[in-house]
């Protein structure tokens, strides 16, 4: 039986993939061992198959054990330890949710549904490294896969509204915190008229008081349109992802545009993406739909009525589930190869966890 290292499985997306690998009984596949940067020593996750105790995720030695290491720690753990384990010779394969090693050239971006013959080729070829992908990348590949696999786009735009759980278990907190500080100041005026109750709240989102560490700027009543580093192009980091983690992982050779303005909201779980989407040629929406809609086992077309598009297309009604809704698919006004689309999935599913699930599975097989 093989043994599988997890490090990270405390935080937003290891949770979510221990919660699944218990659900689909991955765990009776594999010997498991738990490993944490701050609770070494402690008590491990109760899986079939798996050591009881926590391990250092420090200690490059006791990584090396593993046949397989999968880690949902974040960058800045995979830049520091992930070199020392292959300089030492480690030679198992390394399952990763961070971005760090996305784009390297001997590294393969994984998303089942949509390139699991290539990620079997890699295995079969014996690549070692297998990365997830940028969760709105990934949610809006599975949304669109079917007119990509039919090479019918010329360039997708894609406006993100993404969920504040996309920057870690803290950060959610923190907005949280911020919502309850804003209920308090309401709850302290409750007889204010709608105008004198705004400025209020813009005093209580100016304070120094407000509780801002993680995402630096008040989120809740608010959003902030810039998400990850500054890049010299003039586009945030998470916006520059899209074109490239999209192409390498459709396997173009010439790649197909990708660009937007990625945003975050004050919703909880689940990124959304409002597409404007350049087809190569005309096509008809009852054509578009058919071929969105049957392209893999997770994309739901959503009718492009209003009380159907607010029942099933929101955070709030995709939250913890796998499947991913396209919708409000309708011809656009700016001529007849524009369509307009907007898509909700889980982050923390398809956008995260259950890629690596996935790749693991395979890789065990
Ligand atoms: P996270 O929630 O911040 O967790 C990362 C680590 O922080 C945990 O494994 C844990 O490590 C430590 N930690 C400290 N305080 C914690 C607390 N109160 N609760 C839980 N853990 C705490 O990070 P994440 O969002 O899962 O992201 C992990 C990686 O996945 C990142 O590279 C991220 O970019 C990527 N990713 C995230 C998402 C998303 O939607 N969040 C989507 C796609 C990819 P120790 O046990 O060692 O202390």
């Amino acid at each position: 039986m093989k043994r599988v290292g997890f490090i990270g499985w405390r935080g937003m997306v290891g949770s979510v993939l221990m919660e699944r690998m218990m659900a689909e009984n991955d765990f009776a596949h594999m010997e498991s061992h738990f490993y944490s940067t701050s609770q070494a020593g402690g008590t491990a996750p109760k899986v079939t198959n798996g050591n009881p105790v926590v391990l250092n995720a420090m200690d490059p030695q006791e990584l090396a054990k593993m046949d397989m290491l999968v880690s949902c720690q974040g960058g800045d753990y995979t830049k520091e330890i992930f070199p020392q384990l292959r300089k030492n010779g480690w030679k198992g394969l390394w399952i990763d949710a961070a971005s760090a090693l996305r784009m390297d050239n001997d590294s393969v971006i994984v998303l089942d549904p949509v390139n699991r013959a290539n990620i079997q080729k890699a295995l079969d070829s014996g690549v070692k490294n297998y990365i997830g992908g940028n969760c709105t990348v990934s949610l809006m590949l599975i949304a669109l896969h079917g007119l990509f696999r039919e090479n019918m786009i010329e360039w997708v735009s894609s406006m993100t509204y993404q969920a504040a759980s996309g920057a870690g278990a803290k950060n959610m907190i923190e907005l949280l915190d911020q919502m309850k500080t804003v209920g308090n100041s309401f709850a302290k005026h409750p007889a204010m008229g709608a105008l004198e109750l705004e400025k209020e709240m813009n005093t209580t989102l100016a304070s120094s008081e407000f509780p801002k560490a993680n995402f630096g700027h008040p989120l809740a009543l608010n959003l902030l349109p810039w998400i990850d580093s500054e890049l010299p192009s003039g586009q945030s980091k998470e916006e520059w992802k899209a074109q490239v983690e999209a192409n390498k992982i459709l396997g173009n050779t010439t790649p197909i545009p990708v660009d937007g303005t990625c945003v975050r909201v004050s919703a909880l779980r689940c990124h959304s993406q409002g597409l404007t989407i350049k087809l190569k040629k005309s096509a008809h929406l009852s054509t578009v739909e058919e071929i969105i809609r049957s392209a893999n086992d997770w994309v739901r077309l959503v009718p492009n009525d209003k009380a159907t598009t607010l029942r099933d297309l929101t955070p709030a009604a995709v939250t913890g589930r796998l499947h991913v809704p396209i919708g409000r698919l309708r011809p656009m006004t700016l001529g007849d190869t524009y369509f307009n689309a907007f898509t909700v999935g889980d982050q923390l599913l398809w956008g995260a966890a259950e890629p690596l699930r996935c790749v693991l599975r395979q890789a065990l097989q």
